[in-house]
């Protein structure tokens, strides 16, 4: 349908891109949505399987790093918008692996911009390129203060430095070439179909195997949650009615310490599968500080609330306890996608296309 806007979701098969996808296909049916994925260990087109029939989505099985594969999609679709969402996500990788979140982050993000500056000209009317980062780039705070929208970049992990150069590189684009570009910087997403390396889904396994806990340091790391769903209504306004130029803090003003939210999932935990309390506390271990560990982030999240109305739609209560019905309901996902069975499946899948 050529009068349908196309608008391109990089990333749309992870965690927060499944959720996005998910709003923008049901919420605006006279938008064909694009998803555009190299399906790597993260990316799971089974996170998509209740919309994939829909008339308006589309999916490109690309590597952002492949400048030539992105430009063709690009020329194939007359893309108006464009949220990138593509990335390395996971800290503990960046670690062992540096370089390959400096390709997909900064080089991959360096691609999108050219094919989107190429493909509109100097037309820019009408058209956004919007880049998701986090608020690990913005370094790490004491027992104090928050991260404010101008709040000077001080990243300190190999993943946060690479989302921190993607973000000077889409505000030099704005700047040098006029390119309509919007950031959000957002804090812990936690919900549905998170791979469970990360904190919570990896402590809600482990807790239903009877599992150890691993926990870095302490515990005493705070981290600020925010439900994944609330993020993608984030990502809506300002994708449609954010400022061009402008970057948005998104925050749950929910702080925990990490050993007090373990405690949480434990307890809940407990409860949801009739356990005696205290029994997952007992599979807590501490384990060796991750290298350079961020001790506090926290956001301020005023001017997103002030100039477009948005706030949480949950209680971190509320949306934890949908996310542990949704792991303990959806265990053959969490089997799958540990065991990399759907990876392999779909690998051979859209191979052979
Ligand atoms: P995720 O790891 O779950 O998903 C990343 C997706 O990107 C996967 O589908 C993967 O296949 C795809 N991808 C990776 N490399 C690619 C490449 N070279 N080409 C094409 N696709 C590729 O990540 P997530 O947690 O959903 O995060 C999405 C975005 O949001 C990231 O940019 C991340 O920096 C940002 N973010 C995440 C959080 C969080 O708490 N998870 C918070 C703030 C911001």
């Amino acid at each position: 349908d050529l009068t349908m806007k196309n608008i391109l979701i990089t990333g749309g098969s992870g965690f927060i891109g499944s959720h996005l996808v998910r709003l923008m296909v049901t919420k605006y049916p006279d938008y064909n949505i694009v998803n555009l994925d190299k399906l790597t260990y993260a990316g799971n087109p089974e996170n998509l399987k209740d919309i994939e029939d829909k008339g308006n989505y589309v999916f490109e099985r690309v590597d952002i790093v492949d400048a030539d594969a992105v430009f063709k999609v690009f020329e194939k679709y007359d893309f108006s918008g464009v949220i990138h969402l593509a990335a390395e996500s996971h800290v503990d990788r960046s670690i062992s692996n540096p370089n390959e979140f400096i390709m997909t982050n900064v080089v991959g993000t360096l691609n999108l911009l050219n094919a989107a500056r190429t493909s509109w000209g100097s037309n820019f009317s009408d058209k956004v390129f919007y880049h998701v980062s986090t608020d690990e780039v913005y370094g790490s705070l004491g027992d104090e203060g928050f991260f404010y929208e101008d709040t000077a970049y001080d990243p300190r992990s190999p993943y946060s430095a690479s989302k921190a150069s993607s973000d000077h590189i889409v505000r030099a684009y704005y700047h040098t070439f006029g390119m309509p570009v919007k950031i959000s910087n957002c804090s812990n997403n936690y919900g549905s179909h998170q791979f469970p390396e990360k904190l919570i889904p990896l402590m809600i396994n482990n807790i239903k195997k009877n599992k150890p806990l691993p926990v870095y340091g302490e515990g005493l790391n705070v981290r600020d949650w925010l439900w994944v769903v609330d993020h993608a209504r984030a990502i809506d306004e300002i994708f449609h009615r954010g400022k061009v130029g402008e970057t948005y803090n998104i925050g749950g003003h929910n702080e925990w310490k990490n050993i007090d939210l373990v405690h949480l999932l434990c307890d809940t935990m407990d409860e949801k599968l009739g356990r005696e309390p205290g029994t997952a506390r007992k599979l807590i271990t501490f384990v060796k500080d991750r290298a350079g560990h961020d001790l506090r982030y926290a956001i301020d999240a005023t001017k997103i609330k002030n100039e477009l109305g948005w706030v949480p739609s949950v209680t971190f209560e509320e949306g934890l306890s949908k996310t542990v019905d949704w792991y303990l309901e959806n265990e053959e996902w969490l089997e799958n996608v540990t065991s990399g069975s759907y990876r392999n499946y779909y690998q051979d899948q859209y191979q052979n296309r």
